[in-house]
């Protein structure tokens, strides 16, 4: 499980770039993050979100295996383990 542990996370504008232990580097933009945001909110929602220009002003560590991130229209309720963004950046 080691693999699935970024050694660096950051923020490119509208881009959340992650690189894994292993070397690999993947890349998730804020829409495609917004999607795939699991929380209660997201999930009861029946339609998209309006994602135009929306772009990640936060990340923030839970414990040593999850982010919180923080979209430009104030949303922050999502919890992305590190397994899941590897599993959406391939
Ligand atoms: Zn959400």
């Amino acid at each position: 499980m080691s693999e699935n542990v970024p050694s660096e996370i950051r923020l490119a504008e509208k881009r959340l770039i992650l690189r894994w232990s292993d070397g690999v580097e993947g890349s998730l933009d804020s829409r495609r993050l917004r999607e795939a945001c699991r929380c209660a909110e997201c999930l009861s929602r029946s339609k998209e979100p309006s994602s135009t220009g929306l772009s990640i002003v936060e990340i923030r560590l839970l414990g040593s295996h999850a982010v919180t991130i923080g979209f430009s229209d104030g949303h922050m309720r999502g919890i992305f383990p590190f397994t899941y963004l590897r599993e959406l950046a391939q």
